[in-house]
C-alpha cells in the first residue's frame, strides 16, 4: 500500500477537493483524508441541502402569492418526509459523484481522522502516510455556548436531522445561518421567533440590508427578540423555553435552534506535534499564499478564518495547487471585493465595501451613496409584497463603485455580474452608460440619478 504521496489533504471538503483534484491534473500523488462523506459541510449540511430547502421556501410562498393572481387558494401543508427525502436523495447524488470522480482521478480517498504527527508526516486509524506538502482544510462545526440547558438546543447540523416540521421554533442567532434556517421554517409552517444578542440581524452587512432584512422579517410574521442574552435554556412541561439575563422568559418551543456562530476543526489535529500556529480561537493564521508558519503545511477554507465560504476554500484551494504544482509562484487568491448572498424571503446580496467602511477608509467627503427603495413588480398583484432595497457606495471624483448591497426577488442570481463590475473598478459613470433591461429591479442599478442628499 502506498504510504508516500506528493500532497496530503486533511478533510475532503470544498477547499481540500479542490486542491487535490488541481493537484492530480498536475501529476501528482494525493491522498485525501476524510472521516465522513466526501463534500464537506456545503454539501452535506451548508449550502446545498440549505438551498433545497430555501426552493421549498419560495415554492411555500409563491401558492400563497398565486391567489391574487387568479390562482384557486391551496390550504394543504409541505409534505416535510418527502421534501426531506427528495434533499437527502439529492446530496446522496452530489457525494457519489465524488466517490466515483475522486477514483477516476486517481486520487485516493483514505477514510479516518487525520492527525499531524510532524512537518511532513499525517497518522490516519494509526497508519504513517508522508508528503512534502499537507493540506489543512478540515473547515468548522457549529458552535453552543456553554450555558445551562444549552444541550435542549440543536445547531444547523441538527436542523438537517429533522424528520418532522416543528410546530414553535426559535432560532437562536440572527447571523446569516440564523436568517436563513428561521426564514425556511417561517415559510414551510412553523411558528418562528428569532433572537440575538445584538439589537439587529445580519450585522457585519450595510445599512440598508439590516434595515430591510428586519422590516421583512416582521412582514413574515417572524417574531423578533433584539436584542436578546440568552442565560439558559429550561425544559418544562410545554416544551422548551428560553431565559434572557434579564429575567426574560421565551416558550414554549418544540425546537430551538443554535446559530451563533462556527468554530474552525483545528482541535485534535496534532497541529502542536508539527507546531503549526494556532490562534486561541482555534483559527489557523496563514499568509497570503496559504503558508502557516510551517513551509511544507498551508491551510486554506473555513479554518484560516477568512471568508467562510464555499467557492472562497475552492479558489484559495486551486491557486495553491497552481503554485506548488504547476511553477506559477505568485499564484494566490485575492481576497477582496468576494461576492455573497443571504439566502433569506427575499435574498440579500452584498459586495465590497459597506457604507461605513467606505466612510472610514476614505473619508465623508469621499464618498457618494445612491439608494433607493420600492416594491417590485413581481408583486402587483399580490395581498402581501416584500420591499426592494438597493444601495451603491462611490468613492473619489469619478465615483468608483466599491460597494453595492441589495435585498429583494431575484438579488441573489443579479449579484453575480454585478461584482464583476465592482472587482474590475467601474464607475457610477460606467453603470449608468449601460442601457437597463426593462421591465426588471435590476435596472434600478443602472437609473439611479440622485445622491442621497447628505453625501
Ligand atoms: C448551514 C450552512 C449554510 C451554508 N451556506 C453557504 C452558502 O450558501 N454559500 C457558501 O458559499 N457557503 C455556505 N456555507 C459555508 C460553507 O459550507 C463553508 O464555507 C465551506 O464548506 C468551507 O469549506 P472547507 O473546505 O473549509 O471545509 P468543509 O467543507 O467544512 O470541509 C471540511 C472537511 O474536513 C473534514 N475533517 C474535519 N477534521 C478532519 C480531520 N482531522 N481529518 C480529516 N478530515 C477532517 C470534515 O469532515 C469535512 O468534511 C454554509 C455553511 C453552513 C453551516
Amino acid at each position: 500500500m502506498t504510504t508516500h504521496y506528493d500532497l496530503i489533504v486533511l478533510g475532503g471538503g470544498s477547499g481540500g477537493l479542490a486542491v487535490a483534484e488541481r493537484a492530480v491534473q498536475y501529476g501528482q500523488r494525493v491522498a485525501v483524508i476524510e472521516p465522513h462523506k466526501l463534500g464537506g459541510t456545503c454539501v452535506n449540511l451548508g449550502c446545498v441541502p440549505k438551498k433545497v430547502m430555501w426552493y421549498a421556501a419560495n415554492m411555500a410562498h409563491a401558492r400563497h402569492e398565486a391567489e391574487g393572481w387568479g390562482f384557486a387558494p391551496l390550504h394543504d401543508r409541505v409534505d416535510f418526509a418527502k421534501l426531506v427525502a427528495g434533499r437527502r436523495q439529492f446530496v446522496d447524488n452530489i457525494t457519489q459523484f465524488w466517490d466515483g470522480y475522486a477514483v477516476d482521478l486517481g486520487i485516493d480517498i483514505i477514510q479516518g481522522w487525520g492527525v499531524l504527527t510532524g512537518a511532513n508526516t499525517v497518522s490516519v486509524n494509526g497508519q504513517c502516510y508522508t508528503a512534502p506538502h499537507i493540506v489543512l482544510s478540515t473547515g468548522g462545526k457549529p458552535l453552543v455556548p456553554p450555558v445551562p440547558g444549552a444541550a435542549l438546543g440543536i445547531t444547523s447540523d441538527g436542523f438537517f436531522d429533522l424528520e418532522i416540521l416543528p410546530e414553535r421554533v426559535a432560532v437562536i442567532g440572527g447571523g446569516y445561518i440564523g436568517v436563513e434556517l428561521a426564514g425556511v421554517l417561517h415559510a414551510l409552517g412553523s411558528a418562528v421567533t428569532l433572537l440575538d444578542m445584538l439589537d439587529s440581524v445580519i450585522a457585519p452587512f450595510d445599512s440598508i440590508l439590516r434595515e430591510t432584512a428586519t422590516e421583512n422579517l416582521q412582514t413574515l410574521g417572524i417574531k423578533l427578540h433584539l436584542p436578546f442574552k440568552v442565560q439558559q435554556l429550561i425544559q418544562g412541561a410545554e416544551g422548551k423555553y428560553i431565559e434572557s439575563t434579564s429575567g426574560e422568559r421565551l416558550g414554549p418551543f418544540d425546537v430551538i435552534i443554535w446559530a451563533v456562530g462556527r468554530a474552525p476543526h483545528t482541535r485534535e489535529l496534532g497541529l502542536e506535534a508539527a507546531c503549526v500556529r494556532m490562534q486561541p480561537n482555534g483559527i489557523i493564521p496563514t499568509d497570503e499564499y496559504q503558508n502557516t508558519n510551517v513551509p511544507s503545511i498551508y491551510a486554506i477554507g473555513d479554518i484560516t478564518g477568512r471568508a467562510p465560504l464555499t467557492p472562497v476554500a475552492i479558489a484559495a484551494g486551486r491557486q495553491l495547487a497552481e503554485r506548488l504544482f504547476n511553477g506559477k509562484t505568485t499564484a494566490k487568491l485575492d481576497y477582496s471585493t468576494i461576492p455573497t448572498v443571504v439566502f433569506a424571503h427575499p435574498p440579500i446580496g452584498t459586495v465590497g465595501l459597506t457604507e461605513d467602511a467606505a466612510r472610514a477608509e476614505f473619508g465623508d467627503t469621499s464618498v457618494t451613496i445612491y439608494e433607493t427603495r420600492f416594491t417590485p413588480m413581481r408583486y402587483a398583484l399580490s395581498a402581501q409584497g416584500f420591499k426592494t432595497a438597493m444601495k451603491l457606495v462611490c468613492v473619489g471624483e469619478n465615483q468608483r463603485v466599491i460597494g453595492l448591497h441589495m435585498i429583494g426577488d431575484g438579488v441573489d442570481e443579479m449579484l453575480q455580474g454585478f461584482a464583476v463590475a465592482v472587482k474590475a473598478g467601474l464607475t457610477k459613470a460606467q453603470f449608468d452608460a449601460t442601457v437597463a433591461i426593462h421591465p426588471t429591479a435590476s435596472e434600478e442599478l443602472v437609473t439611479m440619478k440622485t445622491p442621497r442628499s447628505d453625501t
